[in-house]
């Protein structure tokens, strides 16, 4: 099938290369010249595992190409994926920003010719979206044969082509069943594979992705709280998170404490439902508990390092090892890196830091953070070193070299990577999130 996709962010970029991947013909199209242009000489403008072979493989064998232009990409498409950002408004009310979905739908309806299409929102949109797209395509264009399908995703940047190409269900939005089979043409090779489809409303699809994903942050925000009360008495999470996880209906995914949720999709997601929420007369009050925790929980971080510091950051120097909001991804929007480090700047203290891939994107957003190469140059000459995003090569550290090399050893392990026994035993003062000294 002819598939076009618009926008070609983290999303479209790796649903553009997985489609292409299971044999159709994609074409990727962005407003950003510039990534379009580093994508047709075989850069890859983000970091993602395995993406950069997938897309030179399709772009080789002639399934995969990319454009500026949305005509080109339409041109014979079946099937239009819209996966344009959908960020909270800049006014800071919580409500997701529509500007580039409805922006995309009106560029997409001065393009449909007599072919059936289907436009596929993969956005993450507030409910109502797919009939406000259906609207504004038929009011522009009233001869066009078209529907409108939502089909969220569900992948995790960092591993995101696996969860593209064997995801855990597929969800789709359809109120026809023309739609619906040509969505089931696009996921072909996943119905072959028998991977569960949940085929719904249009509503009921979009509203599947902000519930769960406000699910997923309550969890986090919840072991968080765990944590918290752990240290309060004397209790250790990481034992307590096994023996909860175990349980079947619990589950031990996501039960790891830390500084709390970050990224492109939770706090933009959870807030997005709120509103939902607030503007249907309903409520979710377990949701806005989640997101308050998870406020609170970076501000605990940064009196946790002021604590371990003996009550002040001023003139300290602090390593810190890892800037994005979680490993393997160069995303850093909403890090909490962004807030707790801002904050030991600010109370005096020289942060000096690394991180494999967020390094660029930090600079230019904290420029008075020392960026340095690797973690023992983070820690040297450092009164605590800070492990705050889990980056696998942060998880073998010589603890010799380390300690001798910081003039005073403190490590505080804002994601519980190391055991605090063996810290200690390696000579350090070990500060964890929810663990026993
Ligand atoms: P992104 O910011 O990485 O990419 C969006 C792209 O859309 C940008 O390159 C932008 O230039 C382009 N764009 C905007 N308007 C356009 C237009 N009219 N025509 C063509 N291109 C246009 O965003 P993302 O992280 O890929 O997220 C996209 C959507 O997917 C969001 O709704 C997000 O919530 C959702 N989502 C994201 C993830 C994730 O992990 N990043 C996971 C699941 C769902």
């Amino acid at each position: 099938m002819n598939i076009a996709v618009v926008g070609t962010g983290y999303v479209g970029l790796v649903s553009g290369a997985c489609l292409a991947e299971f044999g159709h013909r994609v074409v990727c199209m962005d407003k950003a010249a510039e990534r379009i242009e580093e994508l047709r000489r075989g850069g890859i403008p983000i970091y993602e595992p395995g993406l950069d072979e997938l897309v030179a493989k399709n772009v080789r064998e002639g399934r995969l190409s990319f454009t500026t232009d949305l005509a080109e990409a339409m041109d014979g498409a079946r099937a239009v994926f819209i996966a344009v950002g959908t960020p909270s408004q800049r006014r800071g009310n919580g409500y997701a920003d529509l500007t580039y979905i409805y922006q995309a739908a009106a560029e997409i309806a001065g393009l449909l010719g007599n072919e059936y299409t289907v436009i596929i929102d993969k956005s993450t949109v507030p409910v109502g979206t797919g009939r406000q797209v259906r609207r504004i395509i038929a009011e522009a264009n009233p001869r066009a044969d078209f529907d409108v399908a939502s089909n969220p995703e569900f992948l995790r940047e960092g591993a995101a082509i696996t969860d593209f190409m064997r995801p855990d269900r597929v969800v789709i939005g359809v109120d026809n069943e023309r739609a619906a089979e040509v969505l089931q043409e696009i996921y072909n090779p996943l119905y072959l594979n028998a991977t569960p489809f949940v085929v719904t409303s249009i509503e009921t699809a979009e509203l599947s992705k902000y519930a769960a994903n406000a699910f997923l942050a309550m969890k986090i925000s919840f072991i968080n709280e765990m944590a918290n009360l752990c240290e309060a008495v004397g209790a250790d999470v990481k034992p307590l998170a096994r023996a909860i996880g175990l349980d079947g209906r619990i589950g031990g995914k996501f039960l790891h404490p830390g500084p709390g949720y970050g990224g492109s999709c939770f706090p933009k997601d959870t807030l997005a439902l709120l509103r939902i929420a607030q503007e249907h007369g309903s409520s979710s009050r377990l949701v806005e508990a989640a997101v308050e925790v998870n406020a609170a929980q970076k501000g605990r971080m940064i009196k946790k390092i002021r604590d371990a510091l003996g009550g002040s950051e001023a003139g300290k120097t602090i390593g810190v090892l890892g800037l994005t909001f979680k490993p393997e991804t160069d995303d850093m929007r909403e890090a909490p890196s962004l807030t707790i480090l801002p904050a030991l700047l600010e109370k005096g203290a020289t942060v000096q830091v690394h991180d494999p891939q967020g390094m660029k994107e930090a600079a230019a957003i904290m420029p008075a953070c020392r960026y340095v190469e690797n973690a023992y140059e983070a820690a040297a000459g450092a009164d605590a070193l800070v492990l705050l995003t889990e980056w696998n090569q942060y998880r073998a550290l010589d603890l010799q070299r380390l300690r001798e090399s910081m003039k005073t050893p403190l490590f505080i392990d804002l994601r519980n990577v190391y055991e605090p026994e063996k810290m200690t035993d390696a000579g350090f003062t070990y500060v964890g999130v929810g663990r026993l000294k």
